[in-house]
């Protein structure tokens, strides 16, 4: 258990969902960039809640703090899968005696 608080103490914030680049018009009738047909990039946070796919516009100075804590969320996952495991294994040798 402490070793779990330890490791998850580092691994803080942690995220779970996915970014990706994206880019669209701004929706101003003057923009010079949109009217190029070059538009603005764009990131979307997308993540699934209740089953269903939603997505968050990213603003640029979040961006990698998002990612940071996207990839920490990863290793949370990898952790919980451990967890899984150990608890099978565990299980695996109560039933053999
Ligand atoms: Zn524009």
């Amino acid at each position: 258990m402490n070793k779990w608080i330890k490791e998850c103490e580092g691994l803080f914030p942690a995220a779970k969902g996915s970014v990706r680049e994206v880019k669209r018009g701004c929706g101003y009738p003057t923009c010079k960039r949109c009217k190029s047909g070059e538009k603005h990039q764009g990131y979307l946070f997308t993540y699934y809640l209740n089953g269903k796919q939603k997505s968050h516009n990213v603003p640029k100075n979040k961006l990698e703090a998002l990612k940071e804590a996207l990839e920490n969320g990863k290793k949370i996952e990898q952790l919980m899968v451990q967890n899984a495991l150990a608890m099978i294994q565990t299980d695996r040798g109560k039933k053999k005696k």
